[in-house]
């Protein structure tokens, strides 16, 4: 009964944890995703809020008075990150601010025409009759002409015949001469990158490495620097040039990259839209290769302003400022396209959780993805584990309670037997010696015994009964008061050698009627003892009525009197059933009997084992026993 409901109390316990733990952890789930929910509207809230700044600053700038726009654009585009740009359409032209960002340009058509009739001559020279000295005679008039254009085309023809021609040297001068016309057109192309291009090929062809590669950086720089306004088709093909000239494979995207090309197709868009609406715009998500670009626009047919932001821009002034708010709620976010893919942040995998803010429902560019960070299962961790904890140490309390309880109770329920058995083992042993007396009385009484002698011989008995009787209540009693603790010992010096004989004598006198013979043994100068004589008699006196009781086929008893490591040392042995090794610790517990003395029916009460012990430590000595079953005991009682 008590084992089940231990068991019932503890399953009881273990699920009504479990189910704490679960709702805890369901709370905290909720919990977490409350505050999901605010950062995630705290965060849309704030975009919203920058975008309506950044329209208002388009429509301030699409607006703005002519003369004052490139100033106010520069000073606008100032502060923007690399990969992001102003860009400002007008009717035919673009812009892009800050100065040089914009790489290319959409609205630069192929090459125009080249100029047949002023280098008729030299051409016809130099293509038909390869007369290569006289082209450069031809051309060297031209290349001073008042005209820059002229002059530069000039420079570039000469530049080609006198490589032509051999003059390696001055065919390079030429070509220095034409870099400093600039962005003077020469076949529609800026005169500055036709020369550094045309001296790439030059050092390539006399095979110097070095001069080769030096140009073709500085061709590279200016051109990721957005020098000149060419279009994409011509910075494509002279960064590749570059990219040969400097033995890379293909070169590193400029920052600017994405963000210009986003200005082609947004060109197109506008030169559409601005035929049949007065009212322009609007903001998408541009990607270039990997790179997202946001584009943001606001004007009219006549003038469009342009912002075309990078991930640097976003992250650094829309998403940064956030982080400390979206911190204090757990959360990040991630912002991703309508195809799913990730603008910034990155998107929650499987074991996360998420709350979504749809592009469409809240007029961002993106889709918001609010994330907890550490997830829901980390969420209030510390207090479930403070329960389990808590939990898990109350069961361990109620397993270990229940088995001190299990254990005291056994040992309860074993005393009682053995209570139980002692009561009726003192019953009988009282019963022999009573039976004997009152038959022996009124036999007396009757007078039916008629000789002398026979009623002599009934009065020893009688005696001896009586002299059993007594030593069995006086045991009883000395037993008792060891118990209570209550046991007056009178120690005094006592000859061992003296006082041993007297003991065995006298229960030589009791033992000699049953036919047994105690042989005493005592080697060397007798010891003295300081003992209780009347106490220590008794334990002896026990220690001989078990060696006579437990041998019922040897007649002869041992005492021996020595020293054992200068202790005084008192073996009495026999020949009889002997003691299993398993039982030999307990026969020392009181009202311990063997189990050969309980089958075999031999009188006792278990008793005299645990008193002498008793008395024996009471003398600072102990008992041992050695024992084999079947051989015989010896037990030995030790003191100093
Ligand atoms: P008991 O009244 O049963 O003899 P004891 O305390 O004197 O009680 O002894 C305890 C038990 O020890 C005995 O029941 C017996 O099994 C065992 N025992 C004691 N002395 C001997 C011995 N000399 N030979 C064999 N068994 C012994």
């Amino acid at each position: 009964m008590f084992f089940a409901t231990t068991f019932v109390l503890v399953t009881a316990l273990a699920w009504m944890g479990w189910q704490l733990v679960r709702q805890d952890r369901a709370l905290a789930g909720q919990r977490l995703e409350e505050r999901r929910e605010n950062a995630a509207d705290l965060a849309v809230a704030a975009l919203q809020r920058h975008f309506s700044q950044l329209e208002g600053d388009l429509m301030r700038l699409s607006t703005a008075a002519a003369p004052q726009l490139r100033e106010q654009a520069s000073e606008y585009a100032a502060g923007l990150p690399e990969d992001s740009m102003l860009l400002i359409f007008r009717s035919n032209d673009l812009e892009g601010f800050p100065e040089h960002r914009l790489l290319f340009y959409p609205n630069i058509s192929a090459a125009p025409a080249a100029w047949p009739r002023i280098f008729a001559a030299a051409e016809a020279l130099e293509f038909q009759k390869q007369d290569y000295s006289k082209a450069v005679g031809a051309l060297r008039p031209l290349a001073r002409h008042t005209d820059p254009t002229v002059r530069a085309e000039a420079q570039a023809r000469l530049g080609r015949n006198l490589w032509k021609s051999g003059q390696v040297a001055e065919a390079l001068a030429a070509y220095d001469e034409l870099a400093r016309a600039g962005s003077t057109p020469v076949a529609g192309l800026p005169a500055e990158l036709v020369a550094r291009e045309a001296r790439l090929l030059v050092f390539e062809k006399q095979k110097d490495g070095e001069a080769a590669r030096r140009e073709a950086a500085q061709l590279s720089s200016a051109l990721r620097g957005g020098e000149w306004r060419i279009n994409r088709a011509g910075y494509d093909f002279y960064l590749s040039e570059a990219c040969r000239g400097m033995g890379l494979t293909s070169p590193e995207p400029a920052e600017a990259l994405a963000a210009s090309a986003a200005a082609e197709p947004m060109w197109e868009e506008w030169q559409a839209l601005r035929r049949d609406e007065s009212n322009i715009a609007g903001r998408r998500i541009f990607w270039h290769a990997d790179r997202p670009v946001l584009l943001v626009w606001r004007g009219t047919p006549e003038r469009l302003a342009v912002l075309a932001l990078g991930r640097r821009y976003l992250e650094s002034q829309w998403l940064e400022p956030l982080l400390p708010t979206l911190g204090r709620f757990d959360t990040r976010i991630a912002l991703t396209d309508s195809d799913g893919r990730a603008v910034s942040g990155h998107l929650p995998n499987g074991s996360e959780t998420q709350s979504v803010r749809l592009a469409s429902s809240v007029q961002l560019p993106w889709t918001l993805h609010a994330v907890s960070v550490g997830g829901a299962a980390t969420a209030g961790l510390a207090a479930r584990r403070l329960i389990v904890t808590g939990l898990a140490t109350l069961l361990l309390l109620v397993l270990a309670g229940t088995y001190f309880i299990g254990r005291a109770a056994a040992r309860e329920v074993a005393v009682a037997r053995l209570e139980s058995d002692f009561v009726a083992s003192v019953s009988h042993e009282f019963r022999t010696p009573i039976t004997a007396l009152r038959q022996l009385s009124e036999l007396l009484a009757s007078g039916r015994v008629e000789s002398d002698e026979d009623r002599q011989e009934y009065y020893r008995a009688l005696a001896q009964e009586s002299e059993r009787l007594h030593r069995l209540v006086e045991g009883l009693l000395t037993f008792g008061r060891l118990e209570a603790g209550a046991m007056p010992f009178r120690f005094e010096p006592l000859d061992a050698a003296e006082w041993l004989r007297s003991v065995v004598e006298e229960f030589q006198r009791d033992a000699g009627a049953r036919g047994y013979r105690i042989e005493m043994l005592a080697d060397g100068s007798p010891p003295r003892l300081r003992a209780d004589r009347a106490a220590l008699g008794c334990v002896i006196w026990n220690l001989l009525d078990n060696a006579v009781k437990y041998s019922p086929d040897c007649f002869t008893v041992w005492v021996e009197l020595g020293r054992e490591n200068r202790r005084v040392a008192i073996r009495v042995r026999d020949q009889g059933i002997g003691i299993p090794e398993s039982e030999q610790k307990l026969i020392f517990r009181k009202f311990v009997r063997g189990a050969a003395a309980k089958t075999g029916g031999i009188r006792g009460a278990g008793v005299g084992l645990a008193m002498a012990r008793q008395i024996a430590n009471a003398h600072q000595g102990e008992i041992v026993v050695d024992s084999r079953p079947g051989e015989g005991s010896t037990f030995t009682v030790l003191l100093p």
